[in-house]
């Protein structure tokens, strides 16, 4: 399966969808899948399958081309939803392509009022990013009259830390919301739906657990690991106490140490912020970037495995190296370590 002469990307379909289908046994009536941005980086067309493969009719994309696009892939009478809404040069191949703008503030819905077909609602309950604010709610009523808003949702800021006190304000401000409208309502992704039964509602919007990252900050990962990302070594070396390793010799051996030359760097997506702090797994040891990381290559320590050669495959994702454990070297979120993975890997998608 592996490819020993370029970095290759796993992509475990099952797992994704086995991360779905947790998500669906929370216990909200209908549970969507978010696969804005090609499915957080993976691949928008085989992830939707994967979930539609398990009963996934609902789905979310961020722009409006992503929702054209994801139109050829699932099934017609599925619904998309577009987070960004709608622009007035977007609105009649919107309705041709039977896809649902969340309409955002007031000069959305103007533009979309006139297709009489359904809509969804964002209310704005604390993130102050997108969604119609508490103080327009005169527009909440106008609104409510119309028979096609099908779906009226908010977002949390901190859905990822079950402790802060602004879940429960944002909570407590979108229960005030819902009492304006009938129809079903939606107020959590993959963090907020794993608080507790009360940040259900009717649907909720995972995104990130389906690709394996944490939900949460802390605390075990309710979702399985779906990446594996393998990169072979292209040459082995010793270095001598006091030599430097890569651009800007940024790291100084302290000591003899034993190297590997790895085939992956920033062009391919691994982010040149997991310099001198990023890892790798080879034969189960953590073997630590050496250096900067470069265009095409990266350095690790392998003074602590044995009988490493050229050839031999590294595992910088995977089950024993977690993408949150690498993103967090790298000063970043598993959000940003997926999407910034590259079209230059191999990719090997499967079923397992
Ligand atoms: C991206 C996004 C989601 C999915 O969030 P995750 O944290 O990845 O689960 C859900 N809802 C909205 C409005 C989003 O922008």
């Amino acid at each position: 399966m592996s490819d020993h002469t370029q970095s290759v990307l796993d992509i475990n379909l099952s797992a994704m969808a086995r991360n779905w289908s947790k998500f669906s046994k929370l216990g909200a009536k209908t549970t969507a899948a978010v696969i804005k941005a090609d499915a957080y980086g993976l691949g928008a067309k085989e992830a939707a399958r994967a979930f539609q493969d398990v009963g996934c009719k609902d789905f979310f994309v961020a722009h409006f081309d992503e929702a054209v696009k994801a139109r050829s892939f699932i099934s017609a009478t599925s619904r998309i939803f577009v987070l960004n809404g709608v622009f007035s040069n977007q609105s009649e191949i919107m309705a041709e392509f039977d896809l649902i703008p969340i309409i955002n503030s007031i000069e959305q819905y103007e533009i979309w009022e006139n297709q009489n077909l359904p809509f969804a609602l964002h209310i704005d309950t604390g993130m102050n990013r997108l969604g119609l604010r508490f103080d327009e709610y005169n527009n909440f009523e106008k609104i409510s009259k119309n028979a096609n808003l099908k779906l009226v949702l908010s977002h949390l800021a901190c859905g990822s830390d079950p402790n802060s006190s602004k879940n429960i304000t944002q909570l407590s401000l979108f229960k005030d919301a819902c009492e304006y409208f009938e129809c079903e309502k939606s107020l959590s992704a993959s963090g907020g739906a794993l608080l507790s039964d009360d940040y259900l509602f009717d649907l909720i919007r995972p995104g990130i657990g389906l690709y394996g990252g944490n939900p949460h900050d802390f605390g075990d990962n309710f979702s399985e690991a779906v990446v594996t990302l393998k990169s072979p070594i292209l040459q082995t070396r010793i270095v001598k106490k006091g030599e430097s390793i890569g651009y800007g010799a940024s790291f100084i051996a302290k000591k003899d140490m034993n190297i590997a030359t790895v085939a992956l760097g920033y062009a391919d997506g691994f982010l040149r912020s997991a310099s001198n702090s990023g890892f790798a797994i080879i034969k189960n040891t953590k073997c630590k970037i050496l250096g900067r990381v470069s265009m095409d290559l990266i350095a690790i320590d392998i003074s602590n495995v044995e009988s490493v050669k050229f050839g031999d495959t590294v595992e910088f994702l995977g089950k024993n190296a977690l993408i949150d454990d690498q993103a967090n070297c790298a000063n970043t979120i598993s959000y940003e370590f997926l999407t910034r993975l590259g079209n230059r890997f191999k990719r090997n998608y499967f079923y397992e």
